[in-house]
């Protein structure tokens, strides 16, 4: 059972393989020599052993020959040596696709590690900030600050802010807005917040100011430093 299962395709064990060899080894050591090449198989027959195309139930007839014909076996060792090497082709071909395979997964994987670690939710805090009225920020406010890379704003709504919908938006020191959303306000543990996903990645670093306001309501404004 162990045999069959280490048996490749063509029905060569290991153990078989070494028979050969040595059938072979004996016979160059008896030094046999062939000059006529009398009952030689030909090449084709050793090329088809030495590269295991060849059945071993049909290469078996021909070991009692090359136990006894020095030129066989030195033609045998030159095509299994050339065997031998595209075998060990083929095995760095596969270990080389292994390597390039196992590279990007790292790779991947470097990256998928390296996400969490970058800090991907704002907290925008507006709960100590006067509350200001209208497009432009209070002056000498200091600016909050957000990551390009952010995904997920959490915005902090002045104490006493009411729950529900609010429209979000990031505009420039001229007033183009380079993002809105839309989120429903909620309070949790006397904090009235909104969470939101938000994209800044076209968007260049400076300074930007944020508004928050309820539908229909009056934008408050907020100096914002985009990194
Ligand atoms: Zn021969």
């Amino acid at each position: 059972m162990q045999r069959e299962a280490r048996l490749n395709a063509k029905g060569y064990s290991e153990r078989d393989e070494r028979r050969i060899l040595d059938a072979l080894g004996r016979g160059l050591l008896r030094e046999f020599p062939n000059p006529d090449r009398t009952g030689c198989p030909g090449s084709a027959v050793l090329k088809r052993i030495a590269s295991h195309e060849m059945p071993l139930a049909e290469a078996e007839k021909w070991l009692d020959h090359l136990t006894s014909c020095s030129p066989c076996y030195s033609d045998f060792s030159q095509f299994q040596s050339g065997y031998k090497r595209q075998r060990t082709r083929t095995f760095l071909a596969i270990a080389a696709s292994v390597f390039i395979v196992i590279s990007i997964a790292g790779w991947a994987l470097f990256f998928k590690q390296k996400g969490p670690r970058v800090v991907q939710t704002a907290v925008l805090d507006l709960r100590s900030r006067s509350i200001p009225r209208g497009t432009e920020p209070n002056p000498g406010e200091q600016p909050l600050e957000v990551s390009r890379g952010v995904r997920y704003l959490n915005v902090y709504l002045p104490l006493g802010s009411a729950e529900g919908p609010y429209e979000v938006r990031i505009a420039t020191t001229t007033g183009r807005a380079v993002f809105t959303t839309e989120g429903v306000a909620s309070l949790k543990d006397g904090v009235t917040s909104i969470q939101t996903v938000v994209d800044l990645s076209s968007a260049s670093s400076g300074q930007y100011i944020f508004q928050v306001r309820r539908a229909n309501s009056e934008w408050n404004s907020y100096p914002l430093m985009l990194r």
